[in-house]
């Protein structure tokens, strides 16, 4: 059965850090959809352009344009054994197109992670990513300044977005937009649930635990 995964969480929960361990040991693509943007913002082109002013204030890219991002992005053939997505879908419209971009292929499994508001906002505020690469500092030795990116010597910075205003509306955003997707998936065999306050190598363990016991559960899709 094909590892079709999607993270759920609010910013913050460490889907991206989790995504990437699972990806890179699984072997199968992270997509994420904020670097898919942050990418296009760096390199200048009319996606970016549109995004940047949105991503600033803490609001959602329209549906429209990320539905067909991913759409294209799922149509590729190194999602054939899987894919972890991260950070789409981020709104019911998002997940109701996703179902159907997802007909005859082996079904969701869905990760939540969760965490309280007051952790997010610790996290975020103290974060760093690479300039270059986009790697996260683990939250720990995320503030020192001039650091340098573990993976590929590039300069740490703090993301546009991770300013207290921008974060305080990027939560908002999250409770109003993305939480009601904890209902979309919540009755689905397929769901799962972990608590992310936790270390991040037992937040892996309890992921990986969770996605042996839906890929039992889980009836495998049409091969056809
Ligand atoms: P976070 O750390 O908040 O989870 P991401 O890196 O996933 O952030 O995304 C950063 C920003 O990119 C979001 O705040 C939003 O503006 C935009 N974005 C990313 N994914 C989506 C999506 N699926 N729909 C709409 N906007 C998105
Ligand atoms: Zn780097």
């Amino acid at each position: 059965m094909a590892l079709n995964l999607i993270m759920l969480g609010p910013p913050g929960a460490g889907k991206g850090t989790q995504a990437e361990r699972f990806a890179t040991a699984k072997g199968i693509p992270r997509i994420s959809t904020g670097d898919i943007l942050r990418e296009a913002v760096q390199a200048g082109t009319e996606l970016g352009k549109r995004a940047k002013a949105i991503m600033e204030r803490g609001e959602l890219v329209s549906d429209e344009i990320m539905i067909g991002i991913v759409r294209e992005r799922l149509a590729r053939d190194d999602v054939r054994a899987g894919f972890i997505l991260d950070g789409f879908p981020r709104t019911v419209p998002q997940a109701k197109a996703l179902d159907g971009i997802m007909a005859g292929r082996d079904p969701l499994i869905v990760l939540n992670i969760d965490v309280a508001d007051e952790e997010l906002v610790r996290r975020l505020t103290t974060r760093m990513i690479c300039k270059e690469c986009g790697t996260n500092a683990a939250v720990e030795d995320a503030a020192v300044p001039g650091s340098r990116c573990k993976k590929c010597g590039g300069a740490m910075v703090q993301r546009a977005d991770d300013s207290v205003a921008v974060i305080i509306a990027r939560l908002k955003t999250y409770q109003r937009d993305t939480k009601p997707l904890v209902n979309f998936y919540g009755a689905r065999p397929t769901y799962r649930s972990v608590n992310g306050a936790q270390p991040p190598d037992q937040v892996a363990a309890d992921l990986i635990a969770a996605i042996a016991a839906v890929s039992k559960t889980a009836p495998s899709g049409a091969h056809a």
